[in-house]
């Protein structure tokens, strides 16, 4: 039996965009994130981030230096109670023709086949366009999380939201 899931943008949707992230000092949540999450945890939820990190790719920053953000990303979740089943960091520059560069879908079929997900019973969240189109190519519901600096025609998601209580209104239990 597939299960539905939350596929999540990292930066700008848990915890705030701080550009091509070096510094795991930077990760901050934003308001509500880890206690959002954890209720959804808690309501069944199984969770995927789906992140663009294109400033490897660009050589702006390094791999290790990625990765050290996501590390720091992932414990501080995890003392909340937060896991995550996978996270898939695309480290592409865009001019590569890569699958896994949001708004290309390949991050959320490849999560769903490894961990038995249904994108049609599913969520994608983010604060961009390129979320919510990743989500619609992916046949997921969508929500944007609004965001003055990348604005969305409001027509494209399914619901936007304006914070982590916004979404836990909108998502019901998995
Ligand atoms: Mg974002
Ligand atoms: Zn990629």
């Amino acid at each position: 039996m597939l299960k539905p899931a939350l596929f999540l943008d990292r930066d700008g949707t848990v915890i705030y965009d701080r550009g091509y992230a070096r510094d795991p000092e930077g990760v901050e949540l934003l308001p509500g994130a880890a206690e959002g999450l954890r209720e959804l945890a808690d309501r069944g939820w199984t969770f995927v981030i789906v992140s663009n990190q294109s400033g490897v790719g660009r050589g702006l920053i390094t791999l290790e230096e990625m990765l050290a953000v996501q590390g720091r990303f992932e414990s501080i979740l995890a003392a909340h109670g937060v896991e995550f089943a996978a996270s898939h960091l695309c480290v592409h520059s865009p001019d590569v023709d890569c699958d896994c560069r949001k708004p290309a879908p390949g991050s959320i079929f490849r999560a769903a086949a490894d961990h038995g997900l249904d994108p049609a019973r599913s969520w994608m969240i983010g604060d961009r366009e390129s979320d919510i189109v990743c989500g619609r190519n992916a046949g997921c519901s969508t929500i944007w999380m609004r965001n003055a600096d990348h604005p969305v025609e409001p027509t494209l998601p399914d619901h936007a939201a304006d914070g982590w209580d916004d979404i836990l209104r909108l998502v019901g239990n998995a």
